[in-house]
């Protein structure tokens, strides 16, 4: 990309749970060095909105402004799109325009050391695949699942996971007794494919 000069701009997945992903870091650091602005999306992890009810665990209150936030003091970030699915986050969103300084809320929320491991987001770097004797697309399912549990988006679920092909999909898992497949950041991802089975059929979700 750099050698070649093609782009100016890029969009990039970006979040607070990548902290310590040196090799994402080192990049958009070496991207932004030579004038390539760097667009963060994911920005708050997927979020939180309204977890379904029939699901046994609860996502963790997000601090949508310490995220924020963090992803701004980033000085290779040009520029942030923060999802967003109500006006209060939006205001949530609005308020740090006025100054990215954490206040000390903001502080105990990102210093909080299990914060990351539950978001549990998936940084969709692939590597699980090889762990499925069945080759599942787990990145997608776990696409899915954000979507699902967190946004609240069920059609967009769906529409996810019609697009991967059914023998990687999700009613390829079907005949595992148990999950062989491992994250490398923390994602659970026999529990988030079993959440997906147990809620798109609710969702009249046919993939
Ligand atoms: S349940 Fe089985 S088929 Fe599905 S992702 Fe895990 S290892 Fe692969
Ligand atoms: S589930 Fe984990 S290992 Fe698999 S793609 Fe996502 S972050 Fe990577």
């Amino acid at each position: 990309m750099t050698r070649l000069g093609a782009h100016d701009v890029a969009l990039v997945g970006f979040n607070y749970t990548m902290s310590e992903n040196k090799e994402l870091l080192d990049a958009i650091a070496q991207a932004s060095k030579h004038g390539i602005g760097i667009v963060a999306m994911k920005t708050q992890a997927g979020g939180t909105i309204k977890p379904d009810p029939k699901l046994p665990k609860a996502l963790p209150p997000f601090s949508q402004t310490a995220l924020l936030k963090w992803v701004l003091q980033n000085p290779a970030i040009t520029t942030a799109i923060p999802g967003v699915t109500n006006f209060d986050q939006l205001e949530q969103n609005f308020s740090v325009t006025s100054g990215l300084a954490y206040t000390p809320d903001e502080k105990s929320f990102l210093a909080d050391k299990e914060i990351k491991a539950q978001v549990e987001f998936c940084q969709q770097c692939g590597q699980c695949r090889a762990d499925c004797p069945k080759r599942v697309e787990i990145p997608e399912l776990m696409r899915a699942h954000m979507y699902a549990l967190q946004y609240a988006n069920y059609e967009h679920a769906y529409r996810t996971l019609a697009a991967v092909p059914p023998a990687a999909g999700l009613q390829a898992c079907a005949g595992c007794a148990t999950c062989s497949a491992s994250c490398r950041h923390a994602v659970n991802i026999a529990r988030k494919i079993a959440e997906l089975k147990q809620i798109l059929p609710a969702h009249e979700c046919r993939a």
